[in-house]
């Protein structure tokens, strides 16, 4: 996982929340103020998801059995339109927890219309690197009043917020602008999105081609396929991240790989809301840029990279045979790939000196890891979350031996409950 793809034994030198060298074989002339052992361990770039909604945590494991346009209407926008302030805390510190303990130490993230700066506030303190921004939705049917936006202050909201928090904690938060998704927003508001992207240098996220009463939907409402709809307002390009990417026309890929446009593959999100499967070997194949994400928290129901790397290695082989996508492409999707499609690419994603120290330790000694053979094949198709023994961002040790450091367990489990509760309560009849 260094810049030339290449493993070997050794270690990894960190100064000042930077990387400044790899050693083959052990470190020598070197004394280090301190040590995190990594023995037997695969040493690699933290994991970087591509597409989360971590806001959304607290509705976990009570939205299931849903596809995504009622899973969104009877259960997600209801649950996010009944979220308080301290919900939002709650739920942005059970996702930045369960995220940092899996070895993400990256995430691009959707939250929901309001109390945003909570999710900020969190990210800040827990020591994630974060790219995050309100979501965005100014019409939709059935959508609640409390989370139905007026265009204009929509857009507003989204730049304070971006003003606020860009660059901020040494530049590792950063602002992405997160229209919700093609049925949710307005011409006006999509184009009013991508110019406020752009004329900050802000990134820009939404979902498209998830499912195929969605992609039905767009076709009905604008005439055009949803592909073709967001690059008519401005959401393409080498700034966009697009989650999915599953139901695409014809000539779709062509322009995503000419607009340099990023996809999302979300696999588990994609499996359980029965949305379908992207062909991933294809877009790769067109050239297109392809990262990996958990989604939301209600539609995996976890998020953890490791689990959408085993699946993204052997789903495809369904289609495509068993040569489908190689374990280290898929190990470049959930490192590199996602980095430089978050506009990353100079800060994290590979173990090179010059780079942010943002690194994840997966214990080479547990059973699914054994016996040594090919590291790639070990961790895309033999590891799990409870294999992540060591995390590191900025130089910050967030896990260590396996036990949240970013955060006190405990008060995060009480905050969970009390807010879960809450929520529940004032959701009503929303939830079956
Ligand atoms: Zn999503």
């Amino acid at each position: 996982m260094d810049r030339y793809g290449e493993f070997f034994r050794g270690d990894v030198l960190v100064r000042d929340g930077m990387i400044i060298g790899l050693t083959r074989g052990p470190a020598r002339d070197v004394t280090a103020s301190a040590e995190l052992d990594a023995g037997e361990g695969l040493v690699l770039p933290g994991f970087v998801q591509a597409h989360v909604h971590v806001v959304q945590s607290l509705l976990r494991h009570r939205a299931d059995q849903l596809e995504l346009l009622e899973w969104l209407r009877l259960r997600t926008w209801p649950y996010e339109a009944a979220l308080d302030g301290d919900d939002v805390q709650a739920a942005a510190e059970l996702g930045i927890a369960e995220l940092l303990s899996g070895g993400t130490t990256t995430a691009l993230d959707f939250g929901t219309t309001h109390d945003h700066d909570r999710v900020f506030e969190v990210a800040q303190t827990m020591g994630i690197r974060f790219v995050s921004g309100k979501t965005h939705m100014d019409m939709g049917d059935g959508v609640p009043d409390a989370i139905l936006e007026e265009t204009d202050q929509s857009l507003a909201d989204a730049e304070s917020l971006g003003l606020r928090w860009h660059g901020r904690a040494s530049g590792r938060l950063r602002y992405a602008v997160a229209p919700r998704f093609a049925l949710s927003c307005t011409r006006q508001l999509l184009e009013g999105c991508a110019e406020l992207a752009r004329s900050n240098g802000w990134l820009l996220q939404t979902h498209a081609a998830e499912n195929r009463d969605e992609t039905a939907k767009v076709r009905t409402l604008t005439g055009l396929a949803n592909i073709a709809y967001l690059d008519s307002v401005g959401l393409t390009g080498p700034d966009v991240v697009l989650a999915h990417g599953i139901h695409l026309e014809p000539g779709d890929a062509g322009l995503l790989a000419r607009t340099g446009t990023a996809i999302c593959h979300c696999p588990g999100a994609n499996l359980k809301l029965a949305s379908g499967i992207a062909d991933v070997p294809a877009l790769l194949q067109a050239g297109i840029r392809v990262a990996l994400g958990a989604d939301g928290p209600p539609c995996n129901n976890r998020l953890s990279i490791l689990h959408e790397m085993s699946l993204a290695g052997t789903l495809h082989n369904l289609r495509h045979g068993p040569t489908a996508i190689d374990p280290w492409a898929v190990l470049g999707m959930a490192t590199r790939e996602g980095a430089r499609a978050l506009g990353l690419g100079d800060v994290t994603g590979t173990l090179e000196a010059g780079k942010a120290a943002d690194l994840v330790v997966i214990d080479g000694r547990d059973w699914p890891l054994l016996p040594e053979a090919d590291p790639a094949s070990r961790i895309v198709y033999g590891a799990g979350t409870a294999d992540v023994r060591h995390v590191v961002v900025d130089g910050r040790i967030v896990v260590r031996e396996r036990k949240l450091e970013a955060g006190d367990p405990d008060t995060i489990r009480a905050h969970v409950g009390e807010a879960a509760e809450a929520v529940a309560s004032r959701m009503k009849g929303a939830l079956a």
